[in-house]
């Protein structure tokens, strides 16, 4: 079967790890700030805080934000559940917005639309998290205005987007943000095993998710309460948890991140490649705005209604040959649990259509060329 994602890990990755075992430091070591340092540095902003997932980035980043019970949280519902979840580990409600049928991003007229409606009814949200889908970055500039003109903060999911550009800057640079979320679980571009940052170019928002991936514990004297009786002192100042990355997968982190370059260049070679060789096949191919180059931790086609396999005989097909084909995203308000919390499954039409319609196909660093043909003569074999 050839896997829709893979990681790529080298004898320098291995060595990096194993150094890590050898030294004194497991977790809370050196390596965690030079992790957090060289990603920062990487995208262009000031801080990073590394931590065990991105869904843990993305519930310290909301409670930095001060987003709890009463308030609401905006997200596409064409994303991973983490980005909606986020809201309810808070105590927060979340709504969603549709999304742009072109780029399968959140939509900036659904939100400008839905934000006027807000302000009529009182609910407009504290928080909205565009999500750079596939990798190619959401329309940040609009949105950006949209927040200051009705007063909500921002965090970018970027867990599919380290090594994007949008208006030729790194995606995750906070230029239209609070905070930048990045993943690096192994299907992602850069992977720690499991692991993920929150990037700010806000003090007191690094400062707060520091305190908040350790107990809510700090030992930096300026945040004390009391006076420190001595050197040993430390004091927790609120609740917060252990979402503490380990130096074993910093040290993996960096040496990933030395390779980023190489592995956006193979992945936007192997989608300018998809797009060549599906062009004459009833596939819609990954449209791309001019202002985003796309990191491609997704290609997703969507199978036209002309087609003689529909994408559901289609995905099964692919399958049953060794295709590892898969489907981003099971619109997250569709899910029972969400039902359950009163979505209605015509809510948001354009995400629901397109979902009918998507399928991803094996895009990784480590892709060969001849599994590429492979990959498209069996789509020609099913579709031509
Ligand atoms: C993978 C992913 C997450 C969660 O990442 P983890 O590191 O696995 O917690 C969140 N949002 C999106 C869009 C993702 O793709």
């Amino acid at each position: 079967m050839i896997p829709y994602g893979r990681q790529d890990i080298t004898e320098e990755d291995v060595a990096a790890v194993v150094e890590v075992l050898q030294s004194d430091w497991l977790t809370q070591g050196p390596t965690i700030a030079r992790f957090e340092q060289a990603i920062a540095h990487h995208v262009g902003a000031e801080f990073g805080v590394a931590v065990n997932s991105a869904t843990s980035a993305l519930h310290i980043a909301c409670l930095a934000l001060d987003l709890g019970p009463g308030d609401w949280l905006w997200t596409t519902p064409n994303t991973f559940v983490a980005s909606a979840n986020c809201a309810l580990y808070c105590g927060a409600k979340v709504d969603f917005v549709d999304i742009d049928p072109r780029t399968y991003n959140l939509s900036v007229e659904a939100l400008n639309a839905k934000l006027i409606e807000a302000e009529r009814q009182g609910t407009l949200p504290k928080v909205v998290i565009p999500v750079h889908f596939a990798g190619q970055s959401a329309d940040m500039e609009a949105i950006h205005a949209l927040s200051k003109r009705y007063g909500f903060s921002i965090i970018e999911d970027a867990s599919h987007a380290i090594g994007g550009l949008y208006q030729d800057q790194a995606i995750g640079n906070c230029r239209y943000s609070d905070i930048s979320i990045f993943s690096f679980h192994p299907v992602k571009i850069i992977t720690t095993g499991e692991g993920g940052m929150a990037i700010t170019n806000q003090s007191h928002l690094a400062e707060r998710m520091f305190c908040l991936r350790s107990h809510g514990i700090t030992r930096n004297k300026h945040q004390f309460n009391l006076e420190a009786p001595g050197p040993w002192y430390y004091e927790q100042i609120e609740l917060g948890f252990n979402y503490r990355m380990t130096d074993i997968q910093a040290a993996l982190g960096l040496k990933q991140l030395e390779r980023l370059p190489l592995f956006i260049k193979r992945r936007r070679e192997l989608a300018a490649s998809y797009d060549v060789l599906l062009s004459k096949l009833p596939l819609l191919t990954p449209f791309q705005h001019p202002d985003t180059q796309s990191a491609y931790h997704l290609y997703v086609v969507q199978v036209k209604d002309e087609a003689p396999l529909n994408r559901d005989d289609l995905y099964s097909w692919l399958i049953k040959e060794g295709i590892g084909v898969n489907v981003h995203y099971i619109p997250v308000h569709t899910h029972p649990y969400y039902r359950a919390h009163g979505f209605a499954h015509s809510a948001f039409p354009e995400a629901e259509t397109y979902y009918t319609k998507a399928l991803t196909l094996p895009l990784f660093y480590g892709l060969k060329e001849s599994e590429q043909r492979h990959i498209v003569d069996k789509l020609t074999k099913a579709l031509g």
